[in-house]
């Protein structure tokens, strides 16, 4: 058998198994802290699921380079049939991200779209029901997604959300992000001189345009479920500004390079005797 097939086969089936199992953390983060370092943690939960099924395939990359090609082995059904619920939840996801690429909205009050070179579009209709300082919070909110490239952003969200079909604590944890993402925009926006009131102004005014849904789009609204809370937010005094350190972001980056590395080289020393009894028992 070829040996790209056989890894391919054996990354769906065991790196999907550690994806859907890990899928089930609920990762709810309930802590009190400044809206963008909020953000920031609320993203790391939507990936950290992955990172175990990453450690699996780097473990199995490491195995499949001391294998010669093709190998000698054979693939049993029972594992075909087994990786088979994986390749269908991997493929909806892609045909879901694709999905959202080629499908805009088609109502929108104002909206950012374009993944790598992201655009604010404005429908004339919201520009004459806004008045001027709403419309210009509205784009003050708008071009702090072009500046954190939010489009891009919510498609690769919506991706690994996907992967972890069907398990609601891995929607959860989008939907948790994609508010809090609208509240560090308008802290962003807010702390750049917008009146809160302006802002929700604009928010209640964009509700007319509702927006299409599953789009790679960063909308004024945001959530609908999440717009009171955000507009009580808005009506509020902004927060004094909190300590608002980054994440360790370098530090996190340096320890999974380091968990891969250690995963390749366990891989490619101690791989063959699980991999040889796994195909040994598909049979
Ligand atoms: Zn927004």
């Amino acid at each position: 058998m070829e040996r790209e097939s056989l890894l391919a086969t054996l990354i769906v089936l065991l790196g999907g198994s550690a994806l859907q199992l890990f899928a089930v953390w609920p990762g709810r983060i309930d802590i009190k802290s400044a809206s963008r370092r909020l953000e920031r943690l609320h993203w790391f939960a939507l990936w950290w699921p992955a990172a175990p099924a990453l450690t699996v395939a780097a473990w199995l990359c490491g195995w499949a380079l001391s294998q010669p090609d093709p190998v000698p082995d054979h693939v049993g059904t029972l594992i075909f049939m087994a990786a088979v619920p994986f390749a269908i939840v991997g493929g909806r996801a892609l045909v879901r991200a694709a999905w959202a690429l080629c499908h805009s909205p088609r109502v929108y009050g104002i909206v950012t779209v374009g993944l790598l070179r992201p655009r604010i579009v404005v429908a004339p209709e919201l520009a004459k029901t806004l008045d001027e300082p709403a419309m210009q919070a509205a784009l003050a909110h708008e071009r702090t997604h072009v500046r954190h490239f939010d489009p891009l952003r919510i498609w690769l969200a919506q991706f690994i959300t996907d992967l972890q079909w069907p398990w609601n604590s891995a929607r959860r944890r989008f939907t948790d992000w994609l508010a809090i993402l609208e509240q560090a925009r308008d802290d962003e926006a807010r702390a750049g001189g917008v009146e809160g009131a302006d802002l929700a102004a604009a928010v209640l005014g964009s509700l007319r345009f509702q927006l299409g849904v599953g789009t790679a789009a960063a909308t004024l609204i945001g959530r609908t479920e999440a717009l009171p809370a955000r507009i009580a937010r808005l009506l509020r005094p902004l927060p004094e500004s909190e300590r608002d350190e980054e994440p360790p972001y370098l530090v996190v980056a340096a320890g999974l390079a380091m968990v891969w590395l250690v995963a390749i080289v366990l891989g490619l020393f101690c791989g063959e005797r699980l991999i040889g009894t796994l195909l040994a028992m598909s049979y």
